[in-house]
């Protein structure tokens, strides 16, 4: 067996890596890099590897930095299956295209600027069509159910708990008569998260390839972040401002609603308006009702009680840009969450901007936010921020709730391989994760027993 490690290598986004069994190619996730414009337009059009050479996909799940790059795959000549859960192809179905429509507007934009200054003009990454031509690849499987990929090679999907159709890969292989057990974990989710089940236990893994995101970070519990979110509600209601909320579409989005209704039905906040002002959201949002085997007892007992997760009287799902628009001139206290949720794109920048020079606002911070981004600049406070090309003075209080992340930190990943068994984990690769994180997280895992640990740098190849 061999491991070839593309993105995610040193650093978080781009998640991506090719196992190779018995002369056969397992591409694991297709994430799209996301940082430095000039940088992600390079990494994200040359793959390592000719695509015509992959065999099989597997995908943990929709989020951009695992699904994104898919069609350009597809466009550059992969002709495999794409094997993932129900609600991941679902939600890819409405993500992939959202992303497209993304990189068609943003090549226009650098075209633009391109043809006065004299110079060539370039493609988009992909196109609608390309994310349609993708989409035909997507073959769904259930949890937990194992399926056979080649001969000697049988893969089963389980629930990560970090959004929803988020999977575990389990490969199970035998090769030149030794059968061995790799697991992949795509991201891994937390206990105790709003609408979605915990992460199941994986036993007897030989071999992991596991995210490292907050490989360094303790967050508060996840149960703590109903109580931070009221007081946020709270102190709106005082300044009668706008709470702007840059959430990712998928997982985030949809807590958000579902505690805020949670906080209304127990009579805990007052039933201010709340706008979930993002398409790409909505749309996800829709997933989220229908794969309701993915909910934990607590969604379904909500649903049960006579309420819906995603529904309420105050709580308004923002479509056109008219209606996006008409925001700007309604006065608070209100909720607007919108994507995307690292400020790189989408409507929430036409609210930051119209927002964050107003000390009676709060901008939310509910995320994860890369290097990079202006989520980042705002998150780590910065006096001025960059917004459509002119600097903003942030006047408006910027508050985070890290209680509401969908990664695991330090200890939660650590309590969740201890419960796999450690001590049986020969090789563990650490990815997805800053240089720190990546670093403190290793040692973390030699610490708890497993016997060899490794941070691969991009291309970097480990046969076992
Ligand atoms: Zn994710
Ligand atoms: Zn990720």
């Amino acid at each position: 067996m061999k491991l070839t490690f593309h993105g995610a290598a040193g650093e978080v986004t781009g998640s991506s890596h090719i196992v190779t069994i018995n002369g056969k190619n397992i591409l694991l996730d297709c994430g799209l890099f996301q940082g430095k414009r000039k940088e992600a337009f390079e990494k994200n059009r040359h793959f390592l590897v000719d695509p015509k050479t992959i065999d099989v996909m597997l995908l943990s799940h929709a989020h951009m930095d695992h699904s994104g790059n898919v069609p350009t795959l597809v466009k550059h000549g992969f002709k495999g299956k794409i094997f993932c859960t129900d609600a991941t192809a679902d939600l890819c179905k409405i993500m992939l295209h959202d992303c497209a429509r993304i990189q068609v507007h943003d090549i226009e934009f650098v075209n633009k600027k391109r043809a006065r200054a004299g110079k060539n003009l370039f493609e988009p990454l992909y196109t609608p069509e390309d994310a349609t031509n993708a989409i035909e690849h997507l073959f769904p499987q259930p949890y937990s159910k194992p399926f056979k990929i080649f001969d000697n090679v049988e893969v089963t999907f389980h629930d990560a708990g970090h959004i929803i159709g988020s999977a575990f890969t389990e490969i199970n292989y035998s090769e030149n008569g030794t059968t061995k057990k790799l697991m992949f974990t795509g991201d891994i989710g937390r206990r105790d998260i709003p609408i979605l089940k915990d992460p199941v236990l994986i036993k007897d893994i030989d071999y992991l390839i596991t995210e490292s995101t907050y490989g360094d970070r303790t967050h508060p519990a996840a149960a703590d972040a109903k109580a931070e979110l009221k007081k946020v509600v709270d102190m709106i209601c005082e300044t009668k401002g706008k709470i702007i909320i840059p959430a990712f579409s998928v997982g985030r989005t949809q807590y958000l609603v579902y505690l805020l209704n949670q906080l209304y039905t127990e009579g805990q906040i007052r039933p201010i308006p709340i706008y979930v002002d993002s398409p790409l959201s909505s749309a996800a949002t829709q997933v989220y009702s229908k794969h309701k085997e993915c909910w934990d007892t607590g969604a379904v007992e909500f649903l049960i009680n006579g309420q819906k997760p995603f529904n309420a009287d105050n709580l308004h799902y923002t479509d056109s840009v008219q209606e996006s628009m008409a925001l700007n001139a309604m006065n608070g206290p209100m909720i607007i969450i919108s994507a995307s949720g690292m400020c790189e794109a989408g409507r929430i920048l036409h609210h930051l901007q119209n927002n964050i020079d107003d000390p009676k606002n709060i901008v939310l911070i509910v995320g994860y936010m890369a290097e990079n981004t202006l989520g980042r600049r705002i998150a780590e406070h910065r006096r001025e921020v960059k917004i459509f090309g002119n600097y903003v003075y942030v006047r408006s209080k910027v508050v985070e709730i890290a209680a509401l992340s969908a990664h695991a930190d330090e200890n939660e990943m650590l309590e969740y391989f201890n419960g796999c068994g450690a001590s049986h984990i020969e090789h563990a690769f650490c990815v997805h994760g800053e240089k720190n994180a990546l670093e403190h997280f290793s040692q973390s895992l030699l610490k708890a027993g497993m016997k060899n640990t490794h941070i691969p740098t991009p291309g970097q190849i480990f046969e076992l």
